[in-house]
């Protein structure tokens, strides 16, 4: 479908399938922003999930909030998991704070029914202290809506914090449960921080994994974590290398894509920018001169390094000059600056 669905649409449809005593999930992903289309479902005791989609940017809170307070109102209700547009985060409404109060008050007075711990002791549903839709920061000074907490978005099972069976991927955003969306085979991809599902690998990426030849983890193509050196010539992981360069902790050349491990560079093969966070190797830089380097501070990195092979050379070819040097320093010959 290419057009995408609007109140009417959305309304006639909910109606058409007697969403009312039938619908259990909803999803108003890629649709245009509604304000009475939700109308059928008010009230509704078998709706268990709702996504509003985070992306959505211009639907009304005065709208769609009374909706929802309309089916939390029956406490008869099967509401387990919702997903809000995450610029409502940044609306100051009473009505939308009153609603999440209630929201998570009533998720909190059911049974949380861990599935990660399965009724064992240890479970720590009750420790812990966030709440299930909780805004939070996303950059500084930016909030959203943070994923809501504990239920995976498919299966909508909870899960305790401690039984580590829900991630967020950072690609979709959605908490998932491992059943749902079992982690890609990457040490890389299932870190927390950077958990990638295995439902949001790109259909025309490379699958194959490399192994790093020194902590023996395989790795996915996506991050390109994993490098062959051209000085110890080994395949390794970023965090093998020895190097905490932010993202890329292998040296690789912006021109020619040779790569160093950061603890192989003690000649100094390759240098670091700041200003653009590349690497150039000198090899490269001799080739191409201390112009069109691309960023200012790479063509000053490279006219230092033009500077000072120069004077190496200047050295080399003339192995009295430093003698030299080192008499007029030492006082031994006299040496007078010429005036101007
Ligand atoms: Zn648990
Ligand atoms: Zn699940
Ligand atoms: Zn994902
Ligand atoms: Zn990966
Ligand atoms: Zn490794
Ligand atoms: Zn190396
Ligand atoms: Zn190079
Ligand atoms: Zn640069």
């Amino acid at each position: 479908m290419t057009t995408k669905l609007n109140d009417d649409d959305i309304r006639a449809l909910l109606v058409c399938i007697r969403a009312k005593s039938k619908l259990k999930r909803l999803m108003l992903t890629n649709c245009l922003p509604v304000t009475y289309a939700l109308q059928p479902l008010q009230g509704t005791i078998v709706l268990e999930k709702l996504d509003l989609d985070k992306n959505q940017q211009s639907l009304s809170v005065e709208a769609i909030v009374p909706f929802l307070v309309s089916i939390i109102d029956n406490h008869a209700n099967s509401l387990k998991h919702i997903t809000l547009p995450e610029v409502w985060a940044q609306r100051t409404s009473s009505t939308l704070d009153r609603f999440l109060r209630r929201y998570n008050g009533m998720l909190d007075y059911r049974h949380f029914n861990c599935a990660g711990c399965k009724g064992r002791e240890n479970c720590a549903e009750s420790a812990s202290d966030v709440t299930w839709l909780t805004s939070g920061m996303k950059h500084i000074g930016e909030e959203i809506f943070s994923p809501q907490n504990f239920t995976c978005y498919k299966c909508l099972r909870n899960f305790c914090d401690d039984s580590d069976k829900t991630m967020c991927c950072y690609s979709c955003c959605l908490r998932q449960c491992s059943e749902c969306a079992p982690p890609i085979d990457c040490a890389e991809c299932c870190e927390p921080d950077n958990f990638r599902c295995s439902l949001c690998v790109e259909d025309d990426e490379d699958t194959t994994k490399v192994k790093c030849e020194e902590c023996r983890e395989n790795y996915c193509q996506w991050h390109k974590s994993v490098r062959l050196c051209f000085v110890c010539n080994m395949k390794r992981c970023r965090s093998c290398t020895g190097g905490q360069l932010g993202p890329e902790d292998h040296r690789v050349c912006k021109y020619c894509s040779k790569a160093i491990c950061f603890d192989c560079d003690m000649d100094d093969i390759m240098v670091f920018c700041d200003g653009c966070a590349e690497c150039m190797c000198f090899q490269c830089i001799e080739m191409r001169g201390d112009a069109n380097n691309g960023c200012v501070d790479c063509n000053t990195l490279a006219r230092e390094h033009l500077r000072n092979k120069r004077d190496r050379q200047l050295e080399t070819s003339n192995p009295g000059m430093e003698a030299l040097r080192q008499a007029i320093r030492e006082g031994k010959i006299a040496y007078q600056a010429r005036g101007p």
